[in-house]
């Protein structure tokens, strides 16, 4: 059996292993960036959609992070969108200004992995991790590989996170999502109510059509996630979709330590997720940028790995808490289509935005 030595081996190569891997070699360490997909950021499992670095300026008001984490890709961005709409069961449409792009995450992870490379990281693909013990990576082709640190960025399943025996409380929403051919308006579309029960739908404009889909949780009816799709495009007279993936977003609060021996975890490994709209690509860079350089700072000087608890709380967690309490408090409404469509009448287009924002809507008062 192989075995070699690295600094810092990250593990999974989307948006918050990249930018660990980016930030472990930038700060010096010997650094290692692996993925068992035989194509980075393919198939697509993702609906595409990143908010402006303004807007998460706004959600996150952390000043230190827009210091280039969110130089996106130029290669991958598709459409500019100015603008959200929440559609209510009815088909009243509530909309508010957010301005975002869509990307191809298949360009997009490509290049965060290759930036990653051009910061010295080494990236190996396909290479599936089985299990760590104790910093020994262990690789499904039998090799080795024992780590000073271990990044975890390997997605809402985590084999980092399960190895070292960390379960963190979640729902696990199931997610479909396709491509619609056709001529789509520059906005982002969310649909509520038994279109998606317990969650909502959505269609996001690219170059070529939108990315379409939804996700669901709790009872739908005996429906798959096919028939919910398939009903969804028919009531908006899209001709078809077609592409279709099926993921998990993982739902809960953020944790309450991020770090596990000699394993930090990072992204849809340790539930850094938007918890009010499923969107995980910011929160997963910016994660993944704090433990990047607390790992490359632990191999340098001996800074503690609990060190980077701190630095990714100070950036998401007050955000993510509030978004997942928001989201506790809405979800008996979601179950039922004329709650919803009251709800979404009550707190109207500027309540909307602020659950989209991971706010307490302002016309319920309180407790932002
Ligand atoms: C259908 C759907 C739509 C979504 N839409 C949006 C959206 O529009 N906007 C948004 O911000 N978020 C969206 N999300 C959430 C977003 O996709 C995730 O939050 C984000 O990708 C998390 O990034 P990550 O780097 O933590 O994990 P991932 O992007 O999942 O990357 C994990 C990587 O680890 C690799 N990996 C996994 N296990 C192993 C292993 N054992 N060994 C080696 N490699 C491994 C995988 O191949 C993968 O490349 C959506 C999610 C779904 C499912």
């Amino acid at each position: 059996m192989t075995s070699e030595r690295a600094d810092v081996v990250v593990v999974g190569a989307g948006p918050a292993g990249s930018l660990a891997a980016r930030f472990s070699a930038l700060g010096g360490a010997r650094t290692i960036l692996l993925d068992r997909r035989p194509e980075l950021g393919h198939p697509v499992q993702c609906g595409e959609f990143v908010p402006s670095a303004r807007e998460l300026a706004d959600i996150f008001a952390s000043p230190d992070l827009f210091d280039g984490t969110f130089d996106l890709p130029a290669e991958a961005i598709q459409r500019e969108t100015r603008t959200m709409a929440c559609i209510a069961p009815s088909g009243r449409r509530y909309e508010f200004p957010l301005e975002g792009v869509s990307v191809a995450r298949r360009a997009f992870d490509k290049a965060l992995a290759y930036r990653a490379e051009g910061a010295g990281a080494e990236l190996r693909n396909p290479a599936g991790v089985v299990r760590v013990r104790d910093g020994t990576v262990e690789l499904a082709t039998g090799g080795r590989i024992e780590a000073r640190v271990v990044i975890g960025a390997d997605g809402p399943v985590s084999v980092v996170a399960r190895s070292a025996g960390v379960q963190l409380p979640r729902q696990m929403y199931r997610m479909i999502t396709a491509s619609a051919p056709g001529a789509f308006a520059p906005r982002l579309d969310l649909f509520f109510g038994s279109v998606a029960p317990g969650g909502y739908a959505w269609s996001i404009p690219k170059l070529d059509g939108a990315n379409v889909g939804l996700g669901a949780f709790g009872p739908s009816d005996g429906r798959s996630l096919d028939a919910l799709l398939d009903a969804f495009v028919a009531s908006q007279g899209w001709d078809g979709a077609v592409d279709r993936t099926r993921w998990w977003v993982p739902i809960g609060a953020p944790p309450v330590t991020a770090v596990a021996g000699r394993s930090l975890l990072t992204g849809d490994a340790a539930n850094l997720v938007m918890a009010t709209n499923g969107a995980g690509i910011p929160t997963a860079m910016i994660s993944g940028r704090d433990a990047g350089t607390i790992a490359a700072l632990h191999v340098r000087d001996g800074t503690p790995l609990r060190a980077y608890d701190p630095l990714w709380k100070r950036h998401l967690f007050g955000p993510l808490r509030r978004g997942h309490r928001v989201k506790r408090a809405a979800d008996p409404v979601a179950r039922s289509d004329p709650l919803l469509e009251l709800g979404m009448r009550y707190i109207g287009a500027t309540g909307l935005d602020d659950v989209m924002r991971l706010r307490w809507p302002a016309r319920l008062g309180g407790a932002n």
